[in-house]
């Protein structure tokens, strides 16, 4: 599970203007601050991947990157802006939905989820809402290096609370897998298993 090589390909409004060569592809998912970029960057080690999907303009946009000229890796939309209005959100929600559920080349969205906070009700909204939409989510804790803060739980704990609530909804167990873009646990698990959905 190497990555040789990343391409830009392109950025995207809507659904049905995203490429359509039949690659598989992972959509990476979560609230803003969640660590999203800091993953890309540990995952692919090329920072302007990540740089370009902060660019101006293209944060509310799909951005899709070609890996090792055979398949995607997604960068979506960040939710849950605590400053954005009520429109900026629901727009959010229509665009993203849109995509999930016409993108068939989708093998399944790696969910993030910040593992150094309690479960959080969006992050939660948002895994139930594809839940209930079949389709598949890896879940993929972020920050598992922070220790314990005051009053706090640790980040093994959260995950624990997360995956309590989510599976009172739900009788599924998605697979899950704890990173640190800092100490870059995970990244060979995560890589690995995107390997091993996309050949199944
Ligand atoms: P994004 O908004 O989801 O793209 O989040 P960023 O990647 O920009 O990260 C948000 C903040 O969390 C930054 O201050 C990062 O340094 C920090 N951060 C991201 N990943 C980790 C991690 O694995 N461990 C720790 N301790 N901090 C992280």
């Amino acid at each position: 599970a190497r990555i040789k090589g990343v391409e830009f390909v392109k950025s995207s409004g809507r659904a049905r203007d995203c490429p359509k060569d039949d690659r598989p592809e992972f959509a990476i998912l979560g609230r803003s601050n969640v660590g999203k970029s800091s993953l890309i960057n540990a995952l692919v080690r090329k920072k302007e991947i990540a740089l370009t999907s902060k660019k101006p303009g293209k944060t509310q946009l799909i951005n899709h990157f070609l890996v090792n000229k055979s398949w995607y890796l997604v960068d979506l939309p960040g939710y849950g802006f605590a400053k954005a209005s009520e429109a900026a959100k629901m727009d959010w929600s229509s665009f993203t939905k849109g995509y999930f559920l016409n993108r068939d080349t989708l093998v399944a969205v790696l969910l993030l989820i910040d593992a150094s906070v309690p479960p959080q009700k969006i992050d939660l909204d948002c895994a139930n809402w594809l839940g209930r939409n079949n389709i598949p989510i890896t879940f993929v804790f972020t920050k598992c290096d922070k220790m314990k803060v005051a009053k706090g739980k640790r980040p093994d704990e959260n995950i624990r609370d997360f995956q309590e609530i989510f599976r009172q909804n739900y009788k599924i167990h998605p697979p899950w897998i704890m990173t640190s873009s800092v100490t870059g646990t995970g990244r060979d698990e995560l890589l690995l298993h995107m390997s091993q959905l996309r050949n199944y």
